[in-house]
């Protein structure tokens, strides 16, 4: 079959395009998926480039949608044929043995493209705004990267539940993306005048900070959202698009009693009724209409570095997608 193999950390020339990897055999409580899809996502670079630890040769990939072509041991509720998305390891490919307590149906009338477009960063957009800070209406929120993966279902999903959004994006037409979302503020945080985007926060909320900050940049952000976020709020770094925030001293969220978190998708959908709870309240939310996706582009297989270089050159705006 055809799949990326990455025998050894490094750029995006480490991943090869192989045509004559074998078919994975699914193990008791695995199911063997024909992928229609795989998503891309941020975290795939950082196990590309060895930020975060796993065993290589490795294919990276951690969400995909298609269809069942064998059932393991140990499964139940799925048959092959079945038209599903998948969370696990191993979406750069044409098949993949996937978890079948990460595995869902897709509905008819929803695409395998809509769903995937959502499903790994929607439930993290889902968790972090209900979970990790419950967003109550009318919190002004401080969103960086919003026009990305994540970013352009948080912008939509804050809205929806009524925050005051201010959104941060790099360039004119990003920001012209999240303004078209909904948000309240939009600051283009590359711009002369933007770059002091802390300044704009504070002015933007009457001189007194966010209630939550929303960071995934990491590196290049993580001081500015101390300095923008309120007396007694919240700030949730949960990536590192920029690099890892440095180990932090906890005196500097003293003075203003700031709270802080570093949450992660899988550590709240651990079990099968917190997996469906959040896919049953995304997938409302898809049905309805209410959220939006976007795909930036659905790369053949083999143009897989191509997306990462894309993705890290921050040349991109919501969902990147392959093609196996
Ligand atoms: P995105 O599509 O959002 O791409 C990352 C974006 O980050 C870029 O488009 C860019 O937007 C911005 N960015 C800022 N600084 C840099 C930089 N130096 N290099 C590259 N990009 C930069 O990716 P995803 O939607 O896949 O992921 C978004 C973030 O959410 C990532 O940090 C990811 O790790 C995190 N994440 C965390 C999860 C968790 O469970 N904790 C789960 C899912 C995602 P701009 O040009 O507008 O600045």
């Amino acid at each position: 079959m055809k799949g990326v193999v990455v025998e050894q950390t490094g750029g995006p020339e480490v991943l090869q395009f192989r045509t004559s990897q074998p078919v994975p055999t699914p193990q008791a409580g695995q199911l063997l998926v024909r992928n229609n899809l795989a998503g891309v996502n941020y975290i795939d670079t950082y196990f590309r480039t060895g930020l975060y630890a796993s065993p290589k040769p490795e294919v990276l990939g951690r969400e995909g949608a298609g269809t069942v072509t064998a059932v393991g041991d140990g499964t139940s509720g799925f048959t092959v044929g079945d038209r599903v998305a998948w969370m696990g390891t191993g979406g750069y490919a044409e098949y993949t043995a996937v978890p079948a307590a990460k595995t869902v149906k897709i509905p008819d009338g929803v695409s395998d493209e809509d769903v995937l477009a959502a499903f790994l960063s929607g439930m993290t957009v889902l968790t972090l705004a209900k979970e990790t800070y419950p967003v109550q209406k009318g919190d002004w929120v401080l969103l960086h990267a919003a026009a990305g993966g994540a970013g352009f279902l948080m912008t939509q999903v804050l809205k929806i539940m009524g925050a005051k959004v201010i959104g941060t994006a790099g360039g004119p037409e990003k920001c012209a993306l999240v303004k078209s979302l909904g948000a309240d503020v939009v600051i283009d945080y590359r711009s002369e005048e933007g770059k002091d985007w802390v300044k704009l926060v504070k002015e933007a909320t009457g001189g007194r900070g966010v209630d939550v900050v929303f960071d995934s940049v990491g590196k290049d952000t993580w001081e500015g959202s101390l300095e923008a976020v309120k007396r007694k709020g919240t700030i949730i770094w949960f990536g590192n698009a920029s690099g890892p925030v440095p180990p932090i001293a906890l005196p500097l969220l003293s003075p203003k009693c700031v709270k802080i978190a570093r949450p992660q998708l899988f550590g709240y959908i651990e079990t099968r009724e917190e997996f469906e709870y959040y896919f049953n309240e995304l997938l409302s939310l898809l049905q309805s209409g209410q959220l939006k996706v976007k795909v930036h582009k659905v790369y053949p297989l083999e143009q897989v570095a191509q997306a990462h270089i894309d993705l890290e050159g921050r040349k991109t705006t919501g969902k990147l997608l392959l093609k196996p």
